[in-house]
């Protein structure tokens, strides 16, 4: 099955790389040219040397970007985190800013795990779990109530409903 497009902020499309359906693990970086696009998809840089160089340093940035969604410790995010920084600098008399690493392959995901941060810092209630109980994908709600309970209303929404449906109309 491909991958659910969920549209999400970089830290949390990073965690919805890995994805259940029917029962069963998929990840995105397994699947064929699944890395590079992934990188691509978020204009993230690819290495000269090709899209492997980063894929250790990705999945330990995925792997602290949940521990510290679903387990509340952030000393693994804290760890990526501590092989960059983001410089300020002008260009073309702008304000920008540039991000120091120390090692490139580094750069996703650093670039992800620090996206994390903007999103706590930003609207960190907004960030949540998909209320359906055997999905394992996160989203920014971003709705004007914060309404929102499904990472997809098409998917989990309608499946979650169909299974109440048929449990409240099942024969006694
Ligand atoms: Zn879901």
């Amino acid at each position: 099955m491909p991958r659910p497009l969920t549209g999400e902020p970089l830290a949390l499309d990073l965690v919805d790389t890995i994805w259940i359906d029917q029962g069963q693990d998929f990840d995105q970086f397994d699947e064929p040219d699944g890395l590079e696009s992934w990188l691509t998809e978020h204009a993230l840089p690819v290495p000269p040397e090709g899209p492997e160089v980063v894929r250790a340093h990705l999945t330990t940035a995925r792997d602290a970007v949940r521990t510290a969604l679903e387990q509340g410790d952030e000393r693994p995010l804290n760890a990526v985190l501590a092989h960059g920084s983001r410089r300020p600098l002008l260009r073309d008399g702008e304000p920008a800013a540039e991000v120091v690493v120390d090692d490139p392959a580094w750069t996703p995901a650093w670039i992800a795990a620090a996206d994390l941060v903007r999103l706590l810092g930003e609207r960190r209630e907004r960030v949540r779990k998909c209320a359906n109980p055997a999905c394992v994908l996160w989203f920014y709600d971003l709705t004007k109530n914060g309404s929102r309970r499904w990472c997809s209303m098409a998917v989990c929404g309608n499946r979650t409903k169909t299974a109440r449906f048929q449990q409240s109309h099942r024969r006694p």
